[in-house]
């Protein structure tokens, strides 16, 4: 004990010229050195997720300036630390002076692409400058992903019909966004509830093509992405056969003639297309849906079927037109949530209801809609009576099934309902 207490008392009295300020420091210093038995403070936050490549590993060393790193290991193997490793000296502290009160940590670089994927440890051990030189050692747990999602496709049609819609099954063997593009148009993706292998993501996509698309190739552009953001892609092709439409010359009172075509008509067609764009991820129906009218109700008008108006305009139509007396009830195809409830100016009074997963029911010319905004309604729930307000020359029914905003063939898709998982 009594050479520590000399070795102290020469440094304060060779301070002693110094000023007070100065030799109070010193003598705090030459203290610490002698009595410090605290072993130093490591702190790193827990890196997120999954690591792909390299990243950064941020190592805060207290107390300030009197600790440094001595030793790191990567799942028990050596590292080399940086050259200057000491929370004094780091040259990769940047803002000495500028920022004062925030000090930027060590950091260690990483490269995750020569590990197997998997848990891996970073230990870092550092010591302090005191007499004892004390110890401490901090474990790092991190996951390593460098490899792609794999993706496999199942159900994807070698042909489509131009309108119809259809539904692919993907599976991915791990979690994963996934994005998938039929030509230039994105179409709905909706993650299943039911799982295949554990961490196994069973996906359905689900769309449909416009019904005046050319007959032709169209490329299907699956990407999935982890969440350590490693990228798979798969493409596949199918073939589409354009439908054959039926033509309708058609001769509007010049009373609804100013709806038929121009600013009004594609006003309308952006709002309702906004208005389904939105994919809710929970299905709030289960079975097929059902007819929105008694099967007695004849269909006057198909989907697609080409208009031709007076004024030269091309409109294919985007839904089912079924005639019925004035009054009769509408019925919801299927359960859902009422997205819209109001008036347009070619569909009059109209009700949307959001079925979830993308899909969407539109019915219009009703008396008045019957139901709110925000309201549930269940399969074969009345959503409105049959009328004759818009664009309408008598009481009728038009009703639109749309996946993600794209209107598709309303009967192809009561067929597709009942294959659903
Ligand atoms: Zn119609």
């Amino acid at each position: 004990m009594l050479a520590p207490l000399l070795i102290l008392g020469l440094l304060v009295c060779t301070a002693g010229a110094a000023g007070v300020a100065w030799r109070t420091g010193y003598l705090e210093e030459a203290v610490w050195w002698l009595t410090n038995a605290t072993p130093p403070v490591l702190d790193s936050p827990a890196p997120a997720g999954p690591q792909r490549g390299a990243f950064e590993v941020p190592v805060a060393l207290t107390p300030e300036g009197r600790a440094f790193l001595v030793a790191a290991t990567l799942d028990g193997a050596p590292l080399t630390i940086p050259a200057s490793s000491s929370t004094a000296a780091s040259p990769q502290r940047p803002g000495r002076g500028g920022d004062a009160g925030t000090e930027a940590p060590l950091r260690l670089t990483l490269d995750t692409a020569a590990l197997p994927d998997g848990h891996h440890t970073l230990r870092v051990e550092a010591e302090d400058r005191s007499r004892r030189r004390n110890r401490s050692a901090l474990d790092v747990t991190f996951v390593s992903d460098n490899t792609a999602p794999r993706i496999s496709v199942t159900g994807a049609p070698a042909r489509l019909r131009a309108g119809a819609p259809t539904a692919l099954r993907i599976a991915v063997d791990e979690p994963a966004q996934l994005d998938v593009h039929g030509g230039d148009t994105q179409w709905t993706v909706v993650q299943l509830p039911l799982a295949g292998a554990e961490h196994a993501a069973n996906l359905l996509v689900l769309a449909g093509t416009p019904p005046n698309t050319a007959s032709g190739e169209l490329v299907l552009r699956l990407a999935a992405r982890d969440t350590a953001g490693n990228v798979s892609e798969h493409v596949t092709r199918v073939l589409v056969d354009a439908a054959t439409l039926p033509r309708q010359a058609l001769v509007v009172p010049a009373s609804l003639a100013a709806l038929a075509t121009g600013p009004v008509a594609t006003g309308e067609a952006s709002q309702l297309a906004a208005l389904m764009v939105g994919v809710r991820p929970d299905r709030l129906w289960s079975g097929e849906f059902r007819m929105p009218l008694p099967a007695a109700a004849a269909r006057t008008t198909g989907f697609g079927d080409r208009r031709d108006y007076a004024d030269g305009h091309v409109v294919f139509h985007g839904g089912f037109d079924l005639a019925a007396p004035e009054g009769t009830p509408v019925l919801a195809v299927a359960t859902g949530a009422v997205a819209f409830a109001g008036s347009l100016p070619q569909r009059g009074n109209t009700v949307v209801l959001d079925h979830g997963w993308g899909v969407y029911s539109l019915y219009a010319h009703l008396v008045q809609p019957g139901v709110q905004v925000g309201q549930m309604v269940t399969q074969g729930q009345p959503v409105g009576a049959v009328g004759s307000t818009g664009l309408s020359t008598g009481p009728h029914l038009h009703w639109e099934i749309r996946l993600r905003g794209q209107a598709v063939d309303p009967a192809a898709w009561l067929a597709l309902s009942r294959e659903l998982p």
